[in-house]
C-alpha cells in the first residue's frame, strides 16, 4: 500500500484486492467495463456515515436543549437519488435555483423540509417554490422579500406563511481560496449590517402579514478548517439578535450558520464536525440564556461538500501518453474539465491511482490532463503513479462534491453517468448523456 495515497485510502470504502481498487465493495475495473468511462462513483455507505456523524455531533447532544437541523446544501451534488437519501435519513435540503427545486420535487422531497437560498431568485422561481410549499426562504434583501409577498398576495392558492431568514454579511474573511469566500463586507451575498440598511429590512419583515419572519443566516465560505472565522461571524450575528430584541422586542427564533466544513482531497487534516459545531451551539445557547434570558433558537447548518466530497470518485480510461524530452510527461484521460472543473477553476488538488495496478510501485511522475481544447485542462500535476499505459483505469479521489454538479458539455463531451455503490452493490442513478440529448434543444436554420 505504500505506493498509493494513504490519507484517502485509509477510508474503509476503499480496498485493494489482487491489485485492483474496490470502492464501497465494488470492483472499479468491472464498473468501468459495465458502465463505461468517464464514470462518477458515489458511496452510499460514506454519505450515510457522514450524515450520521453530523447527527451525532450536532443533533443528538442537544436533544432536550434545542432543535438542531441538518440541511444538505444540494448544490454540491444534486440528483434525485441524493434527495431520496436525504429524505430517508430525515434531513432537510437547501436549493438555490428552480432547477434544484425541480430535482427535489421530482424526488417527491417534502416541501416543508426545503430551504431556498440564493442572491437573485427570480419571481418565477419564488412562485414555483411557494406553490410547492417550500418551508423556508433565506432572503437576500428587502427587494426579494417584496417579491415573495407579492407572489403570495397574487396567488389565492398560497395559503401558508413561509418562514423567512435574512442572510447577513458578517464581514469576516474566511481562510480559504478567494472564490470560496462569501462573507466579506463587499460580498454579493447577504444584507449589509450598516444600521440604516439593516434594521429597516428587519422591521419590515417582522411586521409582514404574509411571511413568518424567524431569523438570521450566514455562510462565510467553503473548504474551511478553522472555527475562528465561524465564531467571529456568530458573534456579529448574535449582536444583531440582541439589537433586534432591544429595538423591537422580537426574539430571533432561528439561526442558520451555513456550511463550509472542509473535506479531504489530498492530505488535509480534516476536522471532526464537532470541532466546528460544539463551540457554535454552546455559544448560542449560552448567549440566549445569559444575554436574552430566553430559550435558545432552533439552529441549522448547511453542509454540502463535507457530506459528499469524499463519498465520490471518478474513473477514467487512460488514452495517449506524451513524454516531452526534458519536460513534462502527460497522461491523457477520456474526461477532464467537463466532469471536474475545480482544478482549472480554483487550482483544486486531487490524488489519483491506477485502479488496475494498485500493487505496482508508483515510480512515475506525470501530469494528468483531460481531452478538452484548453491548456488549463489539467486534472493533476505531478501525480505519482505506476507506469501507465493506454487502457488503464485511472481513479481520482474525493470528487463527490462540485464535480457532477459543475459538469459541462464543453467540446461536446457528454456528462458521465453516476453509479451509487453500497457494500458491493452498484446502482445506476444518473444515466450517461447521449449525443442525441446533446442536440435535442437545437434547431436547424
Ligand atoms: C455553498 C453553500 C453551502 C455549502 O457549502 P459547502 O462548502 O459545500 O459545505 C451552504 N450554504 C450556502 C448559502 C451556500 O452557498
Amino acid at each position: 500500500m505504500e505506493n498509493i495515497n494513504e490519507s484517502i485510502l485509509k477510508n474503509p470504502i476503499y480496498e485493494v484486492r489482487a491489485g485492483v481498487l474496490f470502492f464501497d465493495g465494488c470492483n472499479t475495473v468491472e464498473l468501468a467495463q459495465k458502465y463505461g468511462t468517464p464514470l462518477y462513483l458515489m458511496s452510499e455507505t460514506e454519505i450515510v456515515r457522514r450524515i450520521d456523524e453530523l447527527r451525532k455531533s450536532f443533533v443528538e447532544p442537544y436533544v432536550g436543549k434545542t432543535d438542531c437541523r441538518i440541511v444538505y446544501a444540494s448544490k454540491a451534488f444534486c440528483t434525485i437519488a441524493m434527495m431520496n437519501i436525504c429524505e430517508r435519513e430525515g434531513i432537510s435540503v437547501d436549493v438555490v435555483s428552480g432547477g434544484e427545486l425541480h430535482t427535489a420535487k421530482a424526488a417527491g422531497f417534502p416541501a416543508d423540509r426545503i430551504e431556498f437560498n440564493g442572491n437573485n431568485k427570480t419571481r418565477e422561481e419564488i412562485e414555483s417554490a411557494l406553490l410547492y410549499g417550500v418551508g423556508r426562504f433565506i432572503v437576500d434583501g428587502l427587494s426579494e422579500l417584496k417579491i415573495i409577498e407579492s407572489v403570495i398576495a397574487d396567488n389565492p392558492s398560497i395559503t401558508y406563511h413561509p418562514k423567512i431568514l435574512f442572510r447577513i454579511t458578517p464581514g469576516v474573511t474566511a481562510d480559504t481560496h478567494d472564490h470560496l469566500k462569501t462573507a466579506k463586507k463587499d460580498s454579493k451575498f447577504g444584507i449589509p449590517l450598516a444600521e440604516e440598511v439593516f434594521f429597516p429590512q428587519i422591521e419590515r419583515a417582522i411586521n409582514s402579514e404574509l411571511v413568518d419572519y424567524v431569523g438570521l443566516h450566514f455562510h462565510i465560505g467553503s473548504q474551511l478548517f478553522d472555527v475562528k472565522p465561524y465564531l467571529d461571524a456568530l458573534e456579529i450575528a448574535l449582536e444583531k439578535v440582541r439589537e433586534i430584541k432591544e429595538r423591537y422586542g422580537f426574539v430571533v427564533s432561528e439561526l442558520n450558520v451555513g456550511g463550509g466544513f472542509g473535506a479531504c482531497y489530498v492530505d488535509e487534516d480534516r476536522k471532526q464536525f464537532g470541532y466546528f459545531l460544539a463551540p457554535v451551539v454552546e455559544k448560542i445557547i449560552e448567549f440566549y440564556d445569559n444575554v436574552l434570558g430566553t430559550d435558545p433558537p432552533e439552529i441549522s447548518i448547511e453542509p454540502g461538500r463535507s457530506i459528499v466530497a469524499e463519498a465520490g470518485a471518478t474513473l477514467y480510461t487512460v488514452g495517449q501518453t506524451k513524454d516531452i524530452p526534458g519536460g513534462t510527461k502527460y497522461i491523457s484521460v477520456d474526461g477532464g474539465m467537463g466532469d471536474n472543473i475545480r482544478p482549472s477553476l480554483y487550482q483544486a488538488e486531487y490524488f489519483s491511482a491506477i485502479a488496475n495496478k494498485m500493487d505496482s510501485p508508483c515510480d512515475d511522475t506525470v501530469t494528468i490532463c483531460g481531452k478538452n481544447c484548453e491548456s488549463g485542462d489539467i486534472l493533476i500535476r505531478n501525480a505519482q503513479l505506476p507506469l501507465a499505459s493506454s487502457g488503464d483505469i485511472l481513479c481520482t479521489f474525493s470528487t463527490g462534491a462540485y464535480c457532477y454538479s459543475m459538469s459541462s458539455n464543453y467540446n461536446g463531451n457528454l456528462i458521465p453517468a453516476v453509479v451509487l455503490c453500497s457494500d458491493g452493490k452498484d446502482k445506476l442513478i444518473v444515466k450517461r448523456q447521449t449525443n442525441d440529448q446533446l442536440v435535442q434543444n437545437q434547431l436547424p436554420l
